[in-house]
């Protein structure tokens, strides 16, 4: 087995000797010659080595899935593939420590945040596909013919097969999760791929399989990179059946390339730019809590988050001036101090990518109500990755600045004056995530559900999710639905059975 995770270390930033994390296939972990170096976002220091998946390592781990297929996994009945995908939920939560320590070590983010949202939500993905598999039904009819002949047409549930799982790094354990228990549910064998950036938590999850009985091969993971690395090495290969990815639109429609030739089946999860509406009959101190959440949870790193905020003109200036109040707050704190709000973004580059859009917001003649810099310490969290919180105004609806995905703590304020209008500015975007509306109107309420080019829209709430329900994005936002029966319908295909009667 793999080393533990958990060190102090991780959690308050000390220097200390870098861990390996190794790929994990047919059931062994597995060393690689390349490794690549793994940094903390909150000090820059090295926190692993991590060995890199070339194409044979890949092979290897699509050729074990294959094989276990045949094996007693593909031989099991959904309720006992369930009894194990509970298993590895109970193991999840005894390994809750080190799922934090992962978490919170490759991404910096608030053990507060990865003790209620992150490690809790990847045991309760296993239970919920465990149940949803178990409780499914499929259709049936019986068919008369003008002769008078009968016949029972019964669709039957079938695995895909060997599921690719590729990942980002925003909410690592969450999002993997979300993938690995509804297609281990549907009785399909599984590679993963985490992002570079977060290879802890998918190796923890590699050592809970194992710990939980599900057999060598079901559960195979590489680590790497995307172009001529791990994950294309993954999408390209002939033995993997379908593709689910969780990331950049951009990213996405090289995986879509990489697929066409295999006619492989894809689900796509992909980037947003999400509107927040706030209208002025709205309850205000909820807005703007609920909008300090939905701008800059997680670094405003989810891909839910809002980065654009349009505000009804009645309420326009208080709004601005109670969020950006607010947005100057938020603690910094290490990782490990409870009461730590901000957190750093993942990397040193994708730090430069959000201050650039700091940069091109000003060049293109933003108001800065709160933020636009980066924080300094003084101590070693000024090697890490972090930006400060920002508001800013004044821009048209085509700047830059409000048409491109940013994914930090950055959100742009802009009046309307009618529901028509609100509605048609929240549309004008190529994304079709998420949107949030404010209001007390509960006909507005609905109407926004209906005219919002998306694929969720929350009213007077964000980021409550039901695993019941369907979850996906329109436009450069992606392609298909997961989420309770979508899941199932990804993870399987149905054989129609007709029989005379
Ligand atoms: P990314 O697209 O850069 O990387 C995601 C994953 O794809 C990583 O594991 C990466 O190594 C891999 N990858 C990159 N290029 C590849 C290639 N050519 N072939 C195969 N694999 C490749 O995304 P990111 O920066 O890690 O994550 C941030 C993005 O993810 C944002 O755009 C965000 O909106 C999006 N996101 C979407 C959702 C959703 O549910 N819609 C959820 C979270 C994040």
């Amino acid at each position: 087995m793999n080393a533990t995770l958990w060190r102090p270390e991780l959690l308050t930033g000390e220097p200390s000797e870098a861990g390996l994390l190794r790929n994990f296939v047919d059931g062994a972990f597995v060393s690689s010659e390349s490794t690549f170096a793994k940094l903390s976002p909150v000090t820059g220091q090295k926190i692993f080595d991590v060995c890199e998946a070339d194409a044979a390592t890949v092979d290897a781990a699509v050729t074990a899935a294959r094989a276990a297929l045949k094996g007693p996994w593909g031989r099991m009945s959904e309720q006992e593939r369930s009894v194990i995908l509970r298993r590895v939920a109970d193991e999840l939560e005894r390994r809750f420590d080190d799922l934090v320590a992962a978490e919170v070590g490759d991404t910096g983010k608030s053990i507060s945040q990865a003790r209620t949202l992150d490690i809790p939500r990847g045991a309760a993905n296993f239970r919920a596909f465990a149940d949803f598999a178990t409780t499914a039904s499929t259709e049936s009819y019986t068919t008369t013919l003008a002769d008078g002949r009968r016949a029972l047409n019964y669709a039957v549930r079938k695995p895909v097969g060997v599921v690719a799982i590729i990942v980002p790094w925003n909410l690592p354990l969450l999002l993997l999760t979300w993938k690995v228990a509804p297609a281990l549910a549907c009785g399909n064998t599984v590679v993963v791929k985490p992002s570079e950036e977060t290879p802890s938590s998918a190796t923890v999850l590699a050592e809970v399989m194992a710990d939980a009985g599900v057999p060598a091969g079901v559960f195979n993971l590489v680590h790497g990179f995307g172009p001529s690395s791990a994950g294309e090495f993954l999408t390209k290969h002939p033995g993997v059946d379908a593709i689910t990815f969780t990331g950049e639109s951009a990213t996405g429609s090289a995986i879509a390339k990489a697929a066409a030739d295999g006619v492989k089946a894809t689900s796509f999860e992909l980037g947003g730019k999400n509107a927040g509406l706030i209208f002025a009959d709205a309850d205000l101190d909820a807005a703007v809590e609920g909008s300090v959440r939905s701008v800059f949870t997680n670094g405003g790193q989810v891909c839910l988050c809002t980065e654009r905020l349009y505000v009804e003109r009645p309420v326009y200036e208080e709004f601005c001036s109670r969020l950006a109040a607010r947005a100057s707050e938020l603690t910094f704190g290490w990782p490990s101090d409870e009461a730590t709000v901000n957190m750093p973004l993942i990397s040193q580059q994708h730090r430069e990518k959000v201050l650039g859009y700091y940069e091109l917001a000003r060049s293109e003649g933003a108001k800065f109500h709160a933020g636009g810099g980066v924080p300094t310490f003084g101590d070693a969290r000024d090697n890490g990755c972090y930006v400060q919180p920002t508001v800013v105004t004044g821009l048209p609806a085509d700047a830059r600045t409000n048409t491109e995905e940013i994914f930090g703590p950055i959100c742009h304020i802009a009046p309307f004056d009618t529901e028509e209008e609100a509605f048609v500015l929240a549309n004008n975007s190529k994304y079709g995530l998420a949107a949030t509306v404010w209001t007390r109107d509960v006909g507005r309420a609905h109407r926004a559900g209906a005219a919002l080019e998306v694929g969720i829209v929350w009213v007077n709430t964000w980021f409550l999710r039901d695993l019941r329900t369907p979850f996906g994005g329109v436009k450069l936002s992606g392609i298909g639905r997961e989420g309770g029966n979508h899941s199932l319908h990804f993870y399987s295909e149905l054989t129609n059975v007709c029989v005379e009667l």
